[in-house]
This record gives structure tokens, sequence and C-alpha cells, in this order.
């Protein structure tokens, strides 16, 4: 998707992949290879005026060693060490004075039962490093559930953190120029299914200007302090008083792939703009959006294509259970007329 609203833009990519079937070699010029191979970020960043990334997970000493090599890397280095470990990331949002669970860093049985009596219960217990989608999570609902999250997650670094009891959860993604200035999406509301993403309302429902604000006073000031350049996404519980601040992500979000026809400029466009130094777009919405991911298989094109205001995105990848194979976009021009079209195309997605 980068790589598409990037061709628009008069640019081209090198991509770097692991899978020689990456579908991003339908956009530019495909280098397989490890995501720490030296020889392969050579490759892959030889000649290129920018090197950016779109998942947490490639490894900092990867970004370091394109640093060293004079590569403009962004977002950043800082970026992808606090995003990959749990711990930095609650210890960043807490420096900046954003509410997080209660948390506590373990490292051993002794730490988790310290915990477990100092934070009590229902509370989840997470891997510091590599969990996504909620895997490397264990929820503990009473004291007595501590030997099986021990025996699930023990042996790595852990963090332990009180459950919040919220009403929903919302995401704030923002883009952040390198001379500071930033632009932020609507506030959308996420709903998921299995710890994965399933549905993003943009805006939010019942969005309102005090939300927008106090979710904006987070994301831009992670990305602040983070100095970002490019587009992240800090995503959010909302309890009955307060935004929660859960994950940052260093990238371009699953939450803001509606702003591709849902807002004036897509989050892939306005992250291209900012590494790049070329002025940021609007971010303000066209109408409503409901964004449903496709999980496992793509649905019957035909049927999508058949309810007003639906988008396809099939992203050419193999049918497995749980991945996002694809997404689809719906937009509106108000709550009412989305509404109708949602329940189609839930029908359809998950008929
Ligand atoms: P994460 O990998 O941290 O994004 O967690 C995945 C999902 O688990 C979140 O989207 C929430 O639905 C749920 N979750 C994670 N941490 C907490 C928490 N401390 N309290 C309540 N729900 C949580």
């Amino acid at each position: 998707m980068l790589g598409l609203a990037g061709i628009a833009q008069g640019l081209s990519f090198r991509f770097l992949d692991p899978s020689p079937e990456a579908p991003a070699a339908a956009v530019g010029t495909l280098v397989t290879g490890a995501l720490d191979d030296p020889a392969a970020l050579d490759e892959v960043a030889q000649g290129a005026a920018v090197v950016t990334y779109e998942w947490e997970g490639v490894p900092a000493d990867s970004a370091s060693h394109l640093v060293a090599k004079a590569h403009t890397v962004a977002p950043g280095i800082r970026a992808l060490e606090v995003s990959q470990d749990r711990a930095a990331e609650k210890a960043l949002f807490q420096s900046l004075g954003i509410p997080t669970a209660t948390v506590a860093n373990i490292d051993s049985r002794a730490e988790l039962d310290a915990a477990v009596a100092a934070i009590g219960v229902p509370a989840v217990l997470k891997t510091r490093r590599g969990g996504y989608d909620g895997k490397g999570q264990h929820v503990l609902r009473a004291p007595a559930d501590v030997d099986a999250a021990w025996a699930a997650l023990g042996g790595v670094p852990l963090i332990y953190e009180s459950f919040v009891a919220f009403r929903r959860e919302l995401s704030i993604v923002a883009a952040r120029a390198a001379d500071g200035t930033t632009a932020c999406w609507p506030v959308v509301e996420n709903a998921h299914r299995d710890g994965i993403l399933h549905v993003t309302r943009a805006p939010a429902p019942g969005w309102t200007p005090a939300l927008q604000a106090a979710a904006e006073r987070i994301g831009v000031g992670v990305l602040a302090a983070l100095d970002f350049v490019g587009v992240g996404c800090v995503e959010l519980f909302q309890t009955d008083d307060a935004l929660v601040a859960n994950e940052l992500a260093p990238r371009v979000h699953n939450s803001g792939h509606w702003s591709i026809e849902g807002a004036q400029t897509s989050q892939f466009e306005n992250h291209l703009r900012a590494i790049l130094g070329r002025p940021l777009g609007s971010t303000a919405s066209r109408g409503v959006s409901a964004m449903v991911n496709c999980l496992g298989s793509m649905p019957d094109t035909d049927a999508v294509l058949a309810i007003e205001g639906a988008h396809l995105h099939d992203y050419g990848k193999a049918s497995r259970p749980g991945r996002k194979v694809g997404h689809v976009t719906l937009t509106a021009e108000n709550d009412a007329a989305l509404a109708p079209r949602l329940a189609a195309l839930l029908a359809v997605i998950d008929g």
C-alpha cells in the first residue's frame, strides 16, 4: 500500500522481504533476504533517498547498520527499540504523564508472585518482546491462574499489567514531519476478534473535538518524544474517565487503512511525504468509513463490490487461518447510511 501510494507520487521502490512471494513485488523490485542480513540490507538501500519500515519487528540493529552506512532511516532507530519492548513502551508513556495500566516487569516466578499480590487480578501477563495480535499473552482471572500463566510464558522477560476495564478500544494515527509538524487522522474505534483487529470505524462513533484533542495530545506527545518522522499509531483504551495508552506502532497501522478512501490524504501517502521532507496533506475525513479485515481468506469479490461504497483490497497473499489477507473499506456520507452497508459487508465476510 505504501508502494501503490508512492507510484502515484512518481516514486520507485525496492522492498526487502524474507519471502519470494511478498505481494510488494507487484509495486517494486523485491530483494529476498533476511531482515538482519547485511548484504540484503545494503542491496535494498543502495542509492535510496530514504529507507523506511512498516513492521516493528525489524531488528533495530538492521536500522543501525544502515545509519552507520550514511543512509537516512525514518521513523528511526529509537522508535523501533521502544516499540519492541513493552516495558520501554510503558515507561515512555509514563514519563510523558500518559495513563497506562499498572505494570510490573517480571523476570522470575518470585517477581510474578509479588506482582500478583501487589497489582491483583484480573491482569494480563505478556512477553516483553515479540508479541502481536494477542500472541504471547495470558490473562489471569484468579490468583490460581498464576501457575498456568507461568507455564505458558515463563523463561523470557515478561510484563504484568492490570486489566483495564475499558469501554472500547480506540487508536490515534499521526503523521510527523522532520520539522515537528504533525497531522492526526480522526480518532478511530477498533473492535477485535480473537485478539486480531476486525473492524475499524472512522471517525469513532460519538467522536467529539474533546476526544480528538485528548487522543492527539497522546499521539503527538509520543511521536515528539521519539523525534519520530513518518506515520505512527498509539493504541488506546477508553475508560469511563480517561484514555489509557496500550501500545505504540512505529509505522502505518491497520487501523489507518480506511484513510486510503476515507480521508483527504491516506496514511501511506503522508508517511512518504513525511520521510521525504514534503509537505503533509490534510488528514480530514471524507464522510464516515468502516474498515473490515479479511482474515484467513478473501470473501467473494462480486458480493463485496455489490455493496455501495465498498472498496476491496486483496493483498495477493496465500490463505492461512487468521492471516490478514486483505481488507474492505466502506465509505458513506453519515452513520445512518453506513450502518446497512456494514451489516451487509459483515454478512458477506462472516457468511
Ligand atoms: P496488545 O498486544 O497489547 O495490543 O493486546 C491485544 C489485545 O488484548 C488488546 O487490543 C486488548 O483487547 C487486550 N488487552 C491487552 N492488554 C490489556 C489490558 N491491560 N487490559 C485489558 N485488555 C487488554
